[in-house]
């Protein structure tokens, strides 16, 4: 048999274990540095396949982690894994937050192919419409597909440890916390496990809706999604009493109010798209006190890098000029940011041509602009920044619900896609078998 077929039979042989991998990923969701069982439960599943295990600050170095939760949030979220039956041995050195799990299986000599999958759930509440793995845990919710990614990732991992004598040369698989807000690549990015990477492969489940070629199974390489800045800001005034003498306060909510007009005013960028959003306030402690201090999360986006930083930029002039303006000071501190996705030529070819390998549908084109924004980016651009490639492939299917909504949920059938255009594109780069 050749050996696409068996892997292919592999594959189908082991969706049944894929997808209740994934319904139990989903029933345990896990906020971005809190996915203590999930990725406790990877690490030891590859290390038992024969996979190479890093894990802690050597995968996340601490000073590049950015949105990390409270010290409480990740002590109470260690402690409810433990009761959701995380794999207490390989807990420890992911105290604190650490929960990226690198695993690295070395096969005799080629190149170093690296595979990325993110793990981490949303602060939404489940609608309940009779599934047996709804989530349960209140308030939390994969709605953008990470546990089918995390659970295509292990499926992955597994064959290609079965299979060692068709392929040759040596595999990392990143599996990454915290995507959402875009928080948790950058660190991944800057922990020097990419350096000896010659090519890196991620991927997304995405709805078939609206697409050029909406009968394909796989767009091979995104393009183009928007880069963004996440900041926490805090405006600090002084309080005073209302009434008596208000001219002796700082009113942090004038500040604030004074930033956030002209936040949406900020003049558009010749190069392209760019947004900006305040989401949240919160301010001041009373009807008749001067607010003493304004809190806003808000977020920037851009087409590129270049509109990005513009858009970046102009937000702090905004925000600190808005705080002079009413004698009050503020404090700027991102909490998440990525640059575009921008898939390589080669390796998507790669991609496109593994689908068709293995009896999938790739769209006709490489590349389409992809929708959002993903942190995936700072691997690819690690990558590719010395002279490697980089493709982030869509996983097309008949997702339920928008994405990030309550009644959001995959067609599963997309994972032994995913699985199979991962292995596809391993055996082209590094397969001992020519077709
Ligand atoms: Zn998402
Ligand atoms: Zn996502």
């Amino acid at each position: 048999m050749k050996d696409r077929e068996v892997i292919l039979s592999k594959i189908r042989e082991y969706t049944p274990e894929m997808v209740a991998v994934r319904r139990s990923f989903h029933r345990y969701p896990e906020l971005g540095w809190c996915e203590f069982r999930t990725a406790s439960i990877i690490a030891y599943q590859l290390r038992k396949l024969g996979y190479r295990i890093l894990t802690g600050p050597e995968v996340t170095p601490e000073a590049l982690r950015m949105g990390v939760p409270s010290k409480e949030e990740l002590k109470e979220a260690y402690s409810e894994a433990i009761r959701n039956g995380a794999i207490t041995e390989e807990l420890l050195p992911m105290n604190g937050g650490f929960t990226g799990v690198v695993g690295i299986l070395e096969n005799g000599s080629g190149p170093v192919f690296g595979m990325r999958f993110d793990m981490d759930a949303l602060p939404i509440q489940e609608a309940d419409w009779g599934q047996e793995y709804r989530s349960v845990r209140p308030g939390i919710m994969h709605a953008c597909g990470h546990d089918a990614h995390a659970a295509i990732g292990l499926t992955v991992a597994k064959i290609l440890s079965e299979c060692r004598n068709m392929w040759s040369g040596t595999v990392k698989f990143f599996f990454q916390p915290a995507e959402e807000g875009a928080r948790g690549a950058r660190t991944m990015a800057g922990s020097g496990l990419l350096d000896d990477v010659d090519m890196i492969l991620g991927c997304h489940i995405f709805g078939r809706e609206g697409r050029k070629e909406p009968h394909a199974d796989v767009l091979p390489g995104a393009v183009g999604s928007l880069a963004t800045t996440k900041m926490d800001v805090v405006f600090h005034g002084k309080s005073a009493h209302a009434g008596s003498f208000p001219e002796k306060g700082k009113n942090a909510i004038l500040a604030m109010a004074a930033a956030i007009t002209n936040l949406y005013a900020t003049p558009r960028h010749s190069q392209g798209n760019s947004r900006v959003n305040v989401g949240t306030v919160h301010a001041g402690s009373g009807r008749n006190i001067i607010a003493e201090e304004a809190c806003m999360e808000l977020e920037v986006r851009g087409i590129n890098s270049v509109v990005n930083r513009y858009m970046e930029e102009y937000a702090r002039q905004v925000i600190e000029g808005a705080a002079l303006m009413h004698g009050c000071t503020c404090t700027i501190e991102t909490v998440g940011s990525c640059t575009s996705v921008e898939s390589t030529d080669r390796l998507s070819s790669l991609v496109q041509e593994a689908c068709t390998d293995m009896g999938l549908i790739p769209t006709s084109y490489l590349h389409e602009h992809s929708e959002g924004s993903e942190d995936f980016s700072y691997l690819m651009d690690t990558v590719k920044s010395h002279g490697g490639e980089a493709a982030f492939a869509i996983l097309l299917n008949n997702t339920q619900g928008p994405g990030h909504s309550p009644t959001f949920d995959i067609d599963e059938s997309a994972m032994a896609n995913g699985a199979a255009v991962m292995l596809g594109t391993v055996l082209n780069v590094m397969g001992k078998e020519t077709l």
